[in-house]
């Protein structure tokens, strides 16, 4: 089976590791020239372990990340550190933090060499969802999974778009450039508009995410001042985790999710995986597990008009087993309207228990 994904990112890697593994002939489109994943660290809890297990790539995943941060302190604090609420101990079966680059490298490693063409934007895909464009010319292909990211242009050539929203709130990430001491304790720190989050790497290093609430596209001349001038009054080790932090490194993301729910997640032989699907914001969680998830049952595909998909309120879902239903005629999930704190975790929880996607023959 002729399989084009279009875009190495998280979704896309996986997609071409479990397809390529299942006997199909892969080609991954990504249009970077090369692959720098953007962010800095991912959680990745039990349900993403066992979607690894499945391609085959769950031991590698644990010998580069480690269960520390399932063994520190974990939950909400004020900024003078006293805290709101702890998460309680076994409450979390797993969770590792890993960092992008490294992810990308262990997804890279377990395909055939040749199987991603950088440098290689797809420019658009028929409406029979079978043939593609790039700069090298057209390609014809049995399926073609659009695996574009959240601004997917193969989502915004299909009727019906929902398009992107702003959350109203901006991300910025960093890892510290040595290892820094929780003194057993991480999580997140909880102001006013504003959050800190961190969580040890492997090797010590911290990764760390603030947030605050802004209008979208606020300028900002000094990211790394900025996170210095809004952060670096609040409990230890916050302010030395910041200056920690090789400035040119902080980066800073307006983050959306779609603006509403796709009707369909295929058309003709093509079909959305990921963010291009249904981005999320992190407040949800682990959106990358779900690239996952999605793919840890799926069969060799030898067509892609069914697939698995949660139903739009975990209540109406029976525990752990997945919804399938007909891509092209059900409606999608609908995305929340998410604001900062939106702290539906256990539903979520409940949520990426059924995200399965599911393509029968
Ligand atoms: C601040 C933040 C924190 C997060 N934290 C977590 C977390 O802790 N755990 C978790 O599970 N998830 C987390 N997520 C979500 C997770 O990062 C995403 O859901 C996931 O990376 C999406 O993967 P993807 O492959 O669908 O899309 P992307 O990673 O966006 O990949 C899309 C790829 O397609 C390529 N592309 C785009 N257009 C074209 C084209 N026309 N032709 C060829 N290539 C193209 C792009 O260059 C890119 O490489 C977080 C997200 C954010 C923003």
């Amino acid at each position: 089976m002729r399989t084009a994904i279009i875009g190495a990112g998280i979704g896309g890697l996986c997609a071409a590791i479990g397809l390529q593994r299942a006997g199909a002939d892969v080609t991954v489109f990504e249009r970077a020239s090369a692959l720098e994943p953007v962010g800095s660290g991912l959680s990745i809890f039990a349900n993403g372990l066992t979607a690894l297990d499945s391609l085959g790539l769950g031991d590698a995943f644990r010998e580069i990340t480690t269960t520390e941060a399932r063994q520190l302190v974990g939950g909400q604090r004020r900024p003078d550190g006293t805290w709101l609420a702890k998460i309680p101990d076994g409450a979390v079966d797993e969770l590792r933090i890993v960092h992008r680059a490294d992810l990308h490298r262990l997804l890279l490693g377990a395909l055939r060499p040749g199987t991603v063409r950088l440098g290689t934007a797809v420019s658009g895909v028929c409406s029979d969802g079978r043939t593609l464009t790039t700069s090298d010319g057209p390609g014809r292909f049995d399926v073609i999974v659009a695996a574009d990211g959240i601004r997917s242009k193969v989502r915004a050539s299909w009727p019906a778009d929902p398009g992107i929203r702003y959350s109203g709130y901006s991300t910025w990430r960093g890892v510290t450039a040595e290892p820094v001491d929780l003194h057993g304790e991480a999580g997140e720190t909880w102001g006013h508009r504003e959050r800190f989050g961190l969580a040890p790497l492997a090797d010590g290093r911290i990764y760390w995410f603030a947030v605050a609430s802004m209008p979208a596209d606020s300028e900002i001349d000094d990211e790394y001042a900025e996170v210095q001038r809004r952060f670096g009054g609040w409990h230890a080790p916050i302010p030395e985790i910041i200056a920690a932090t090789e400035r040119s490194t902080v980066f800073r993301l307006d983050i959306n999710d779609l603006a509403g729910a796709v009707p369909t997640f295929r058309r003709g032989r093509c079909v959305l995986l990921g963010d291009a699907a249904h981005a999320m914001t992190p407040t949800s969680g682990r959106a990358a597990v779900r690239r996952w998830r999605m793919l840890r049952r799926s069969p060799p595909c030898s067509n892609a008009s069914r697939v698995t998909r949660p139903p739009t309120h975990p209540s109406s879902m029976p525990h752990s087993r997945p919804t399938t239903v007909c891509v092209a005629s059900a409606p999608s999930r609908s995305p929340g309207a998410l604001e900062p704190w939106a702290p539906s975790r256990t539903c979520e929880v409940v949520r990426v228990r059924a995200c399965e996607t599911r393509c029968c023959g």
